[in-house]
């Protein structure tokens, strides 16, 4: 027997057609790249939404055709995105941090058809533009005034490209399934490789993310998306916050921790989200300049492990509650998010941080489960670590042209390369990724935990920790520090700071200073090229 209910299918761009009735007048403010800071509502993104929609299908853009954005967060960017997806096209976000040979791959490997990006960007392009086969068009979300002279093929400045057309217009009726949207991962190892998101995945983990367990939001939520709409779809707010009938704050280019507070003072933001590279920044400027955050509420941080040191000071110095979240480009992306279940609400402020350094629980709509090599199930007691494994509607099943083959167990669970524990309440805590685990003596050592103890000693801006080849252990762990500005770091002073904390030979056999960690596109930290500059090096217990 078949229900009888309407089948309303699950698109995009009923979320802003949503939050235009509904939440037409709540703003969304930004700080544009020309510079002043640009108001507008939801009403006005639909309408214009409209707008780049008709344009692109009188650009010949029919549906499944591939946009590229290569863009910051601003209001133009993300009214773009409802028109491409009201087109029936696809949004392929495009990382600016890439290396540019990533950047032409991926823009090839997806066939884009047309580039919207920003002024900031358009140097870059012109330098690889010839490379980009099937671009017939460069849309710089600008306007006449600012528009630069370029050589960027059928440039065009959007302001005058929207303008050409009056946004009487139907949305393009596409179904749930088909495609919305597209990401590459940053391929740390080989090509990049293509995500695609479907309207339905889209819409149903915007729900599942805004839900009060995981960011909460409202029509009461004024929200600041720091992690770029180029970053696994912003973490889902550019969808979850008009849902709700949340205000957005858009930071443009800069995400520097003065810019950053500006914003979250003056335009009272009540939740924000970024990786921990971003509050690093935040948090330095705020205790340099003695300043509060009355109105911040929550924080979203994922994309590498939160350190406790920073949960802390956000907490306990600004009143600002954390939420520790986990997840991937795989994953739309958000797979955990560490709220406090009732059985910990009571705990003590240490115990609470203890729950709070793990990665949290799954949303709903993602299952989860850890495994051994073999596959074999691993029990959920918070101690015994294995890979990590999910499934569920907003989960990848392949990726685009097949690239890496088939992706998913027996049991329809992909492998997400992280290695995890998971206690008896649900919550997951991040040991490593797979290839980063320090193996010693047959076990493994989590270069996570090392690093989360380092950056809670008071002179260390930034910790990273690599397993160094050993003659009897096979690795053992060097420490890599960057010192705060100004400040020196006594090795010996450092090591004495970490025994205790953690087992006996998990200590780190040495540490080394530098003045930099490198980074990836996305944030984290570059252990590849850590590992490649310290090939060489000897540990001083290599002789022993
Ligand atoms: P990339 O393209 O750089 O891989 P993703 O955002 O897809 O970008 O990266 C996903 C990976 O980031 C995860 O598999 C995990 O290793 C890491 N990650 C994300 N959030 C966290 C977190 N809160 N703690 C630890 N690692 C995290």
């Amino acid at each position: 027997m078949l229900g009888l209910m309407q089948d309303w299918s699950l698109v995009c761009h009923r979320i802003i057609d949503h939050a235009a009735i509904q939440y037409g007048k709540r703003k969304v403010i930004t700080r544009s790249i020309e510079g002043p800071i640009v108001e507008t509502t939801y009403t006005e993104i639909r309408k214009r939404a409209l707008k780049v929609a008709q344009r692109l299908a009188k650009d010949g853009i029919k549906p499944g055709d591939r946009v590229a954005t290569m863009a910051w967060n601003t209001w133009r960017h993300l009214e773009a995105w409802y028109g491409i997806l009201g087109a029936g096209a696809v949004y392929h976000t495009v990382n600016p941090r890439l290396f540019p040979d990533q950047l032409i791959y991926i823009v090839n490997h997806a066939e884009d058809r047309v580039m919207m990006t920003d002024l900031t960007f358009v140097p870059l392009l012109e330098k690889i533009a010839d490379k980009l086969l099937k671009i017939e068009r460069y849309v710089i979300f600008t306007d006449q005034a600012h528009m630069p002279a370029t050589t960027l093929k059928n440039a065009v400045a959007y302001e005058d490209w929207i303008a050409e057309v009056d946004g009487k217009f139907k949305w393009v009726e596409v179904g749930e399934n088909d495609a919305a949207g597209m990401c590459y991962t940053s391929g740390t190892t080989g090509n990049p490789k293509g995500v695609v998101y479907s309207h339905r995945s889209n819409v149903l983990h915007s729900l599942a993310a805004a839900m009060p367990d995981v960011l909460g939001l409202s029509s009461h939520d004024v929200v600041l998306p720091v992690v770029p709409l180029f970053h696994a779809n912003s973490w889902s707010l550019a969808f979850s916050a008009p849902m709700n009938g949340a205000s957005l704050v858009m930071p443009g280019a800069k995400l520097d921790g003065v810019s950053i507070y500006e914003l979250l003072d003056k335009f009272k933001v009540t939740v924000t989200a970024a990786v921990p590279t971003v509050w690093m920044m935040l948090l330095a400027n705020l205790e340099q300049n003695n300043l509060k955050l009355p109105h911040l509420k929550r924080v979203l941080i994922g994309g590498s492990a939160c350190p406790r040191a920073m949960i802390e000071k956000f907490q306990d110095n600004y009143g600002v509650r954390v939420t520790h979240a986990w997840g991937m480009t795989e994953m739309s992306p958000i797979g955990t998010a560490g709220f406090l279940k009732p059985e910990v609400a009571h705990l003590g402020h240490e115990d609470q941080l203890d729950v709070q350094e793990k990665q949290g629980f799954s949303i709903f709509t993602v299952e989860m489960k850890i495994t051994d090599d073999k596959g074999k199930e691993m029990p959920w007691d918070g101690k015994t670590f294995g890979r990590l494994k999910v499934r569920g509607p907003g989960v990848s099943k392949a990726y685009y042209k097949g690239e890496g083959g088939d992706i998913l167990d027996a049991e329809g669970y992909f492998d997400t390369g992280d290695v995890a524990h998971i206690d008896e309440l649900g919550y997951m805590k991040i040991t490593d990724r797979a290839k980063d685990v320090i193996k010693s003596g047959g076990e493994w050592i989590s270069s996570i935990d090392l690093e989360n103890l380092a950056v809670a000693y008071p002179d260390v801006a930034e910790a990273a920790v690599i397993g160094i080849p050993h003659p009897k252990w096979d690795e053992r762990p060097l420490l890599i520090i960057v010192a705060k500005q100004g400040k020196k770091i006594a090795k010996g002073d450092l090591l004495k700071f970490l025994e205790g904390k953690v087992a006996k030979w998990w200590m780190p056999d040495d540490v080394v200073f530098v003045d930099e960690i490198p980074h990836t596109a996305t944030g984290k930290i570059q252990k590849m090229t850590l590992r490649e500059k310290f090939r060489d090096y000897r540990l001083p217990t290599a002789a022993e």
